[in-house]
């Protein structure tokens, strides 16, 4: 069997590729391993997208994401949850480390508009007029209004269904395990299934941590990114959720997002670790405690909350310099990859997926993917 497009990988990078390429009337196959959303896009709660304290080499891309968001889920046919709630990232210090604290924000929001993500600094008492719950600590906030979160399994589902409806081929339980070139081209993959799939035009490669076993093994190309498990809470508060914005912390590894059924998403930068005999991430329960007490110093609201989830199965794949890399990989001129989301990627997965696409069917790269080449390293 042959098509012109193949991508491996059926998180949202792959399943809004799939959409876009199937959009544009090409003939594409998607293969994923598991499930549509059974990999870092996947599990409960909500995505953050934000651009607030967001790399500056990622702020292109982000701009082009504020754009695509809003109209999604009627160009997709399907609910992907976004609101666009304003988001806060909360200052209690006057300084932290070299890039934080109140000595910086006026500075931080002056870039991050000048890079086309309105921020504006917000002393206390505007702060307490948006977020009334906040506690003593906080002095002030970076506030950006057109950060908000969506649904990342609906979105990511619906990404795949559109691009099912546009005529693209999506194969779940299809694990990509070979990579067939000839004269420095892609030109089949094979799967432990058996089965084997020509490829016409590209390969996408956006198997997230996966990548970095398959590039080794079948482009002998050796990437500077590893898996990590981020830690996922869902608490329910005693009373309503304490927050309305998507919430973020100057210093805290802090990540606060009502959920539309009265619970809330507590994350922000906890890890769990490898459990070799599951075959999955498990919950360090020192981690657990250590994200609900920052949760609960931040909002008292949170204190008596119940835990109801702890969540770590949901791997990523982080690189070196915290951005990803977008890239063609070395040596096969016709495959493109993108891994190493560091924790931030769902947020700008649309337009990484208009910008890969574009490259994939014309082959010239876009000016806003320059940043991630493999050549940085
Ligand atoms: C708990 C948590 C919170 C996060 N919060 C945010 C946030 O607030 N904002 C934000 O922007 N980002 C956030 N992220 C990061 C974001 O979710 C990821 O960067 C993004 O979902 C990656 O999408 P992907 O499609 O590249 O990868 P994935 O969703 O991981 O999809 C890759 C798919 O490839 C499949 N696969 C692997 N190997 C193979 C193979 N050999 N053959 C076929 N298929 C294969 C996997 O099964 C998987 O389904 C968070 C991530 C986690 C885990």
């Amino acid at each position: 069997m042959k098509h012109q497009f193949v991508i491996i990988g059926g998180g949202i990078n792959g399943c809004a590729a799939a959409w876009l390429l199937a959009a544009a009337g090409e003939d594409v196959l998607l293969l994923e391993a598991g499930e549509i959303a059974s990999g870092a896009s996947g599990g409960f709660g909500r995505r953050g997208v934000r651009g607030n304290r967001r790399d500056l080499r990622e702020m292109p891309l982000m701009r082009a994401a504020y754009r695509i968001w809003p109209t999604l889920a009627d160009q997709l046919g399907a609910e992907t949850g976004y609101e666009r709630t304003g988001g806060m990232s909360l200052i209690e210090q006057e300084t932290t480390g070299t890039k934080g604290g109140l000595v910086a924000a006026d500075a931080q929001a002056a870039v991050q508009r000048g890079l086309g993500v309105p921020t504006e600094v917000l002393g206390r008492d505007r702060v307490l007029a948006l977020e009334p719950g906040v506690g003593p600590e906080v002095r002030a906030a970076l506030y950006c209004p057109l950060d908000g979160s969506a649904d990342h399994t609906a979105t990511t589902r619906a990404y795949a269904a559109a691009a099912e409806a546009r005529g693209a081929t999506v194969k779940e339980h299809s694990a990509v395990t070979a990579v067939e070139r000839s004269e420095g081209r892609a030109t089949a993959v094979r799967t432990a299934q058996g089965q084997r799939y020509e490829i016409g035009q590209a390969l996408l490669v956006l198997n997230n941590t996966g990548a970095v076993d398959l590039l080794r093994d079948q482009f002998d190309v050796h990437l500077p990114v590893w898996r990590i498990l981020p830690q996922a809470l869902r608490v329910t508060p005693k009373a309503a959720p304490p927050m309305s914005h998507l919430i973020g912390h100057d210093h805290r590894s802090l990540s606060l997002k009502a959920l539309p059924d009265g619970g809330v998403m507590v994350s922000g930068g906890w890890r769990g670790r490898w459990n070799a005999d599951l075959g999955r991430g498990e919950p360090i329960e020192a981690n657990v405690q250590g994200n609900l007490r920052a949760a609960a110093e931040v909002y008292a609201g949170l204190a008596d909350a119940r835990l109801d989830i702890a969540e770590t199965s949901q791997p990523e794949s982080c690189s070196a310099d915290e951005i990803p890399i977008i890239d063609r990989i070395p040596g096969t001129e016709n495959a493109l990859v993108g891994t190493g989301w560091t924790g931030h990627g769902f947020a700008i997965a649309p337009a990484v997926a208009e910008a890969l696409t574009f490259w994939a069917r014309t082959g010239a790269r876009p000016d806003s993917l320059a940043p991630f080449s493999f050549d940085r390293f």
